[in-house]
């Protein structure tokens, strides 16, 4: 209908300004209540880009307060639904671009599940990670008349600021060091990289990864939840016809979890960790923050992880974070600090909001 169709237009001029700030992007995702779960939930609506929270408060009288973003993916939003809106970004790592996308929220809020998918996974329920792939992998097929292209994977972590491999298969987790500017244009040169050409190569990489993340965690120290595991997605083509070499690369990052912790209540490794977790992930929000604002400085150099990103964060580089919120009200404290850090990171401003309606 003539509704339809200017709404559609107007979508895709709202991309077009989207793509012209060229940059960051923030999609909201609320995570479904689990089975078993059974609270009131701190979500009162969602309108496209809005978020409306109900917020106790002291008096007993409901707050409501609503939180703009590029696009909010209610409880009931499908895996597939979530790639979607992510799939030209990520294509256009095969175009040269280098592409940065970051799952960031507390632990139990989803991020795995956006980036790798659940436990027992089945296609339907395959994260970003693997469609990202298999998509690249798809259209590299369909380019090949014009373009040969080189596709590796690297995969590593960050704990307690030190940089390890994990595809390591000989049990050697050795501590790596970041090289910006680097000729071969790989930042942690010595890390394993691994050429891939199919679904199949990810999934084998991505179980060593996963295996060897949790080695020394235990069920009550899940350290996975307190490292930044980053899959770095390596793109190179060879124009057929002028011979030219493009680059890509794209980084996805699940964050370690951004639950602040009660400094009196931990004390020793586990201080040590949250301290850590929370420096690196305010270095983020300040390096994520300053771009947006188009601030002259940016402030790289403060954790491992900005660091690790620098050449793929500003620029010409498309950023892209998933905020993850867990809809039960006895985290509407963490969901409130989640979704001002997004805030922060957000260059979603008034105008386009209403461009979108
Ligand atoms: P995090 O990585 O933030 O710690 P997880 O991704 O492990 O959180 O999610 C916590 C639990 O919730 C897991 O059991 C996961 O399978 C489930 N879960 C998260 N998001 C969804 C979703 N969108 N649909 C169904 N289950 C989900």
């Amino acid at each position: 209908s003539g509704y339809h169709k200017v709404l559609e237009e107007n979508r895709k001029l709202y991309n077009q300004v989207q793509d012209l700030k060229g940059s960051i992007r923030v999609y909201c995702r609320v995570r479904p209540f689990l089975p078993g779960q059974a609270s009131p939930s701190t979500v009162a609506s969602i309108d496209e880009g809005n978020i409306t929270l109900v917020i106790p408060s002291k008096s007993g009288k409901e707050v409501r307060k609503t939180f703009s973003f590029n696009k909010v993916f209610g409880s009931s939003a499908t895996q597939d639904e979530v790639f979607l809106d992510t799939q030209p970004l990520i294509r256009s790592v095969l175009d040269g671009y280098n592409v940065c996308i970051f799952a960031y929220g507390q632990t139990g809020s989803g991020k795995t599940y956006t980036m790798s998918g659940p436990k027992n996974m089945t296609e339907q329920t395959q994260g970003v990670n693997y469609r990202a792939l298999g998509d690249l992998f798809k259209l590299a097929e369909q380019r090949k008349r014009t373009f040969i292209y080189d596709i590796a994977v690297q995969m590593i972590e960050i704990y307690n600021e030190q940089v390890r491999d994990l595809l390591v298969t000989d049990g050697l987790n050795k501590k790596l060091e970041i090289r910006n500017n680097s000729q071969n244009g790989l930042n942690v040169p010595d890390a394993s990289l691994v050429r891939v050409a199919s679904t199949m190569d990810v999934m084998e990489l991505m179980n060593v990864g996963h295996k060897n993340r949790a080695v020394g965690a235990t069920a009550l120290n899940d350290r996975s939840s307190r490292s930044h595991s980053c899959l770095t997605v390596h793109v190179k083509g060879r124009d057929l016809t002028s011979g030219t070499i493009l680059r890509g690369c794209m980084h996805l990052v699940d964050l370690a979890g951004s639950e602040r912790v009660d400094k009196s209540e931990v004390t020793g490794e586990r201080l040590k960790e949250a301290q850590h977790i929370n420096k690196s992930l305010s270095a983020l929000g300040d390096v994520i923050a300053s771009l947006a604002q188009k601030n002259s400085h940016v402030p790289y150099r403060n954790s491992k992880l900005t660091q690790l990103l620098q050449d793929s964060l500003g620029g010409q580089a498309k950023t892209l974070m998933f905020v993850h919120i867990s809809p039960e009200s006895d985290a509407v404290g963490e969901t409130i600090s989640t979704l001002k850090f997004a805030e922060r990171v957000s260059t979603v401003e008034l105008g386009a909001a209403q461009l979108n309606k």
